[in-house]
């Protein structure tokens, strides 16, 4: 009965991983993945998830029951607090709802079907470009996506007037999907005066913010700055929604943790929310895995082990702002045509190179470098040895 299926494509940013995987090739470079890597080239457990995980292994009076619909309740009150601040007027009024999703993807997912359900507008606005998987949570959501302007290819930066004159002329009370700080796949994010003038904007039209943090800690290495933008949001006394992932910043991929948070009006509204969550939640997986959230617990809940966090995710975020200096110097050196200065600029775990896909397919047939067809390159996955290497191909394409 299934036999008339066509084989359907690899999805374009994990394909890249699978095309890496099969190339023999020595010199080999995947910059297609978006996981951190040591200067080594190898995956990072972090130092304090391992004492963490030690820590839950040692307690032997911790059970696999299931945890509720939301998830762990301490995970959800300690992601609130991370996300907006110890002393966020939505948290001292209790008027947030806090649910444990399976990472960033379904807290995206899981937001997306309540607004389907229970908003009023049911069109979602994404920034052009964005992360490739947003459209599709989106749309099978039950939401109409459209696509607001955001990047400018010709200065490599923030299409500011762009995004004021498409987000004034969308509907009154439209949801506006927002990259909390690091947007994917660009590496431009708003000035803080920039974000300020979105917020007036947004306010003015009754537009719903839906703040998608996927790399909170690993743009500035500051947990506080990375979460300014939503603050600013959130101390208007506005409602907005807030899909938080523990992948990048604690290093959680596989763990799929994460956190959905709904900001409303008043604690009862808040209520009222979270009870119908739990019914988005219920019939999709019933409710989210233990591990990683108990994980995520531990280190948010004990001060030392929180600043030792703190330290090793600005260590991350620090070797990524040195492949960044590195790069541009590299390519400054062999005097490669063109202007670099984006690749300092951009902040996060991303360059938008500008190369394009004819150029991509050079250098992967040419250097074995890959990426996704966008010349969106993980700065996560380069390292000093690699640095050469990646210029060098750039410098070829650009001169070819
Ligand atoms: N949003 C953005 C912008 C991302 O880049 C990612 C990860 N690539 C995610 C959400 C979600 O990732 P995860 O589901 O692994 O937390």
């Amino acid at each position: 009965v299934f036999a008339h299926l066509v084989q359907a494509p690899e999805d374009p940013i994990l394909g890249v991983t699978v095309a890496y995987n099969k190339d023999p090739s020595p010199v080999k470079l995947n910059l297609g993945v978006g996981a951190y890597r040591t200067e080594e080239g190898k995956p990072l457990v972090l130092n304090v998830v391992r004492k963490a995980e030690q820590q839950l292994i040692n307690d032997r009076t911790r059970i696999k029951e299931y945890l509720p619909i939301v998830g762990l309740v301490e995970f959800n009150k300690l992601s609130a607090k991370l996300i907006l601040g110890a002393d966020s007027p939505a948290i001292r009024e209790n008027r947030i709802t806090t649910v444990e999703c399976l990472s960033g993807t379904g807290s995206l997912r899981v937001g997306g079907e309540f607004l389907a359900k229970h908003y009023h507008q049911k069109t979602i606005y994404i920034t052009q470009p964005t992360w490739g998987n947003h459209p599709k949570i989106f749309t099978l959501a039950g939401l109409t996506v459209k696509t607001y302007r955001y990047y400018d290819p010709a200065t490599r930066g923030l299409n500011f007037k762009g995004l004021l004159e498409d987000l004034g002329a969308a509907p009154a009370g439209s949801i506006v999907l927002l990259h909390a700080c690091a947007h994917n796949p660009t590496g431009v994010d708003p000035t803080i005066q920039q974000w300020e003038q979105i917020r007036q904007l947004m306010r003015s039209k009754g537009l719903m913010p839906f703040f998608d943090s996927a790399y909170q800690g690993f743009a500035s290495g500051s947990l506080d700055t990375d979460a300014k933008p939503i603050r600013m949001f959130v101390a208007d006394g506005g409602e907005c929604l807030v899909a938080q992932s523990y992948a990048k910043n604690m290093g959680l991929y596989g763990e799929r943790v994460g956190a959905l948070s709904i900001v409303c009006k008043s604690a009862d509204v808040a209520g009222r929310v979270e009870s119908q969550l739990k019914l988005v939640i219920r019939p999709m997986y019933s409710s989210p895995p233990i591990h990683g959230a108990s994980i995520v617990a531990v280190i948010l809940r004990d001060k030392n082990l929180f600043n030792e966090w703190t330290l090793e995710l600005k260590a991350m975020a620090d070797r990524i702002i040195s492949m960044r200096k590195q790069l541009f110097e590299a390519l400054r050196t062999r005097g490669t045509p063109g202007d670099w200065s984006h690749i300092i600029k951009q902040i996060g775990m991303f360059t938008f190179t500008g190369l394009n896909p004819a150029q991509v397919s050079f250098m992967t047939k040419e250097y074995h470098i890959y990426m996704t067809s966008d010349g969106r390159i993980s700065m996560a996955g380069l390292s000093s040895k690699t640095v050469p290497h990646l210029a060098d191909a750039i410098h070829a394409v650009v001169t070819k």
